[in-house]
């Protein structure tokens, strides 16, 4: 495994970072988790954007240019000659002092790991996963955006810690008002009479890439699409539901807390939306 460390390429041993790095220290930084399907890199200008509006955000200088950038992500995935796979890009305020100060902090660091990825079994976008929701409240656009996927994860950590006491993949969190936000690292969407709903993004979810597609594939295919603020009563009731992300593309939802969804397996919208999806990803890429 080569990874890219501030515009070297050194073994997975080598890739170490400062302990003064404040990636490390206040998790001051930004990422992105992109797929590669069939040597692409799926919307990658859309990862890019993301990534380089964070930053902007949280003024934080990228020391690469966009195309720079864009070029570094595909030398990686060459020199660890990947087709399929999954990239993480990192970059860090990188290091400085122990004070919180991004003034301390003279060069940003930047990361890119490819790794093989881990998903789920292909069963499972069939059957359907069984989630629960969890107590953890997202931040809403208070203090931290979630449109900036920032390093700071531990909202969504608790939310895992909490799917894994419950033993289920992904798990709902709720806002502080209560409406359905997210999952811990998914996007989610209900489907009722044949609408598609999804929360709008200041509920406090993320602007997830997956997200896009589908609402895009919604329009194309004739779906009616309603980015609208919904309750757990909402999914419940739901005749189908899924989560949506870079790792988990579309899957169904079977279970919520112990409510059976719809038909209790992937519904026909899911799976039309999930085999759509991968019709385009390996065509709508940057090889
Ligand atoms: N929400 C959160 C909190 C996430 O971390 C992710 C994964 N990046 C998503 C949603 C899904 O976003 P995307 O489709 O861009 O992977």
């Amino acid at each position: 495994q080569v990874i890219y460390l501030n515009g070297e390429y050194v073994s997975k041993e080598d890739a170490k970072i400062s302990v003064f790095d404040h990636g490390f220290l206040y998790g001051d930084g930004i990422f992105e988790g992109i797929r590669i399907y069939g040597g692409n890199i799926f919307k990658c200008k859309e990862h890019l954007d993301r990534l380089y509006d964070s930053a902007k955000s949280i003024m934080l200088d990228i020391p690469l240019a966009y195309d720079e950038m864009e070029q570094a992500l595909i030398e990686t995935i060459r020199k660890n000659a990947l087709r399929d796979g999954y990239i993480r890009l990192v970059v860090s305020r990188g290091p400085g002092n122990l004070g919180l100060d991004p003034k301390r902090c003279p060069k940003a660091w930047v990361i890119i790991i490819v790794e093989q990825l881990a998903i789920y079994p292909e069963e499972a976008y069939r059957d359907g996963l069984v989630s629960v929701s969890v107590s953890q409240r997202r931040n809403i656009p208070d203090a931290l955006n979630p449109k900036i996927k920032s390093l700071n994860y531990l909202n969504n950590i608790l939310v895992k810690i909490q799917a894994n006491l419950a033993g289920v993949g992904e798990a709902i969190m709720l806002n502080s008002q209560g409406y359905v936000a997210e999952g811990s690292s998914d996007n989610i969407f209900i489907i009722k009479r044949g609408v598609v709903y999804t929360p709008p993004c200041y509920v406090g979810a993320l602007e997830g890439i997956t997200r896009a597609t589908i609402i895009e594939l919604c329009e194309k295919l004739g779906y009616s699409l309603k980015e609208e603020p919904f309750t757990l009563h909402d999914v419940y009731v739901a005749d189908e539901v899924f989560f949506t992300g870079t790792a988990a593309e579309v899957i169904a939802v079977r279970e919520v807390d112990g409510r059976t969804i719809g038909g209790g397996k992937a519904g026909p919208i899911t799976t039309h939306l999930l085999g759509e999806f991968r019709k385009t990803v390996e065509v709508d890429g940057v090889k």
